[in-house]
């Protein structure tokens, strides 16, 4: 789960992670009312959606940069004016943007210097891994690819947290000293905890910077959280945003089902994200494209199946449904029963092949072939994928 840089920053004040002052608005009247809360000066005005690379972005509306600095208070709230209720194109939105329905306001900083600095699960040896740079506010990528010398690294053991070396570490390689080391050293630590305490999936600081006083600030927040503790979360999961997720994604996570968007024709309803990536192989090996994906997971039970179907027709641009189960954890008939019921009850038109394989599978095919639908049976997943490419073509 994903939430907004002023959100971040909320969290980041809680755990004593040092950030500019900042207010929000979401209309034109609290532009007046935000801004009062600054001080006269220097603000940046910054555009609140779920993706990156907002300040070079570029609004639907031809408006240019979606974070701007602002020499005055009055010239922030007519920049906030071109952002408000706009749609946001950057390097991470893709071509269809993101609509800004909250501006921020923050006091604009005196920058010394820009640094990178995150904190994320690395799985190759399951610790949470720091990761920090002397090239900050760029693209991290691009650091990684260009001048790989300049990223360092950090395993911590989650069993002893972080280590005051490490932090000493970090500090050196980014070759801080007095004031700033001490302010850095503080701001990690404090950055680390909130990563552990909160359940955070990655705290990413770009850019983190150093002030002509010795002051190291986050100018940049984005933080995101595994889905997988959001249970013991709540004041978390209060954060959520819906406006900024595919209402198809939220319907389908209200059931346990986890959707994946794309743009093809072919809609697959798959158990297990492996076989979800081999469905998509095999598709367009033989010349289709799939609309999207829908995981229902180990265990599926006839209401997610019901509610799969139902979330798949949501989408005009699918032309026919490919079930693709294999069944491990799953048994067949259970699926089977499912897809017969929702073919029922969503009145279904559309083609749909599926190919059932293991636990209980005699008993599922036997259901399918009994229902009286026109169901079309596949006997292997590259004789259902052609079936079902054919019937959309
Ligand atoms: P994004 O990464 O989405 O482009 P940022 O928050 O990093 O958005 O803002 C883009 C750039 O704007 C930063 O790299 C930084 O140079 C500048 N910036 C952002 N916030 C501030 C601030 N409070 N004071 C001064 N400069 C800022
Ligand atoms: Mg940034």
């Amino acid at each position: 789960m994903n939430i907004h840089e002023y959100q971040a920053k909320a969290l980041f004040e809680k755990f004593g992670v040092p950030v500019p002052k900042g207010a929000t608005a979401t209309s034109p009247e609290e532009f007046i009312t935000a801004l009062a809360q600054l001080p006269e000066g220097p603000t940046m005005v910054k555009s609140q959606i779920h993706a990156g690379g907002r300040g070079k972005g570029v609004f639907t509306n031809g408006y240019k940069g979606g974070v701007k600095f602002c020499k005055t208070k009055a010239e922030a709230r007519e920049v906030a004016g071109h952002m408000l209720g706009n749609v946001l194109v950057t390097a991470q939105t893709g071509p269809a943007g993101r609509k800004v329905q909250t501006i921020y306001f923050t006091v604009a900083s005196d920058i010394k210097k820009e640094y990178y600095l995150a904190i994320l699960l690395d799985r190759a040896s399951s610790r949470p891994v720091i990761v920090a740079s002397t090239e900050g506010g760029v693209e991290i990528e691009k650091v990684a690819h260009d001048t790989p010398e300049r990223l360092f690294k950090v395993l911590v053991d989650p069993a002893y947290g972080l280590a005051d070396f490490q932090v000493r570490e970090l500090v050196s390689k980014l070759a801080l000293t007095g004031a700033e080391a001490k302010n850095a050293a503080k701001l990690i630590r404090a950055l680390y905890t909130m990563f552990w305490e909160t359940d955070a999936a990655m705290v990413e600081i770009n850019p983190m910077i150093t002030t002509p006083t010795g002051e190291v600030l986050a100018l940049d927040a984005k933080v995101s959280f595994d889905d997988n503790a959001l249970f013991r979360r709540p004041e978390i999961v209060a954060l959520r945003d819906l406006n900024e997720e595919d209402p198809k994604e939220i319907e389908a996570s209200k059931y346990g089902l986890s959707y994946i968007a794309l743009d093809g024709s072919i809609a697959c309803l798959v158990n297990g994200a492996g076989l979800a990536m081999s469905t998509m192989d095999i598709i367009k090996h033989f010349g289709g494209s799939p609309a999207n994906f829908l995981d229902v997971g180990g265990g599926a039970s006839k209401e997610q199946v019901i509610a799969a179907f139902k979330i798949i027709l949501g989408d005009p641009a699918v032309k026919g449904i490919f079930v693709n189960i294999f069944g491990g954890i799953m048994d067949c008939n259970v699926i089977a029963t499912g897809i017969v019921e929702a073919v029922k009850e969503v009145g279904l038109k559309l083609p749909l092949v599926v190919r059932l394989e293991g636990n209980n599978v005699a008993a599922g095919k036997a259901t399918l072939a009994q229902s009286g639908l026109t169901i079309v049976s596949g006997d292997s997943m590259a004789d259902a994928a052609q079936k079902i490419v054919k019937l959309v073509a």
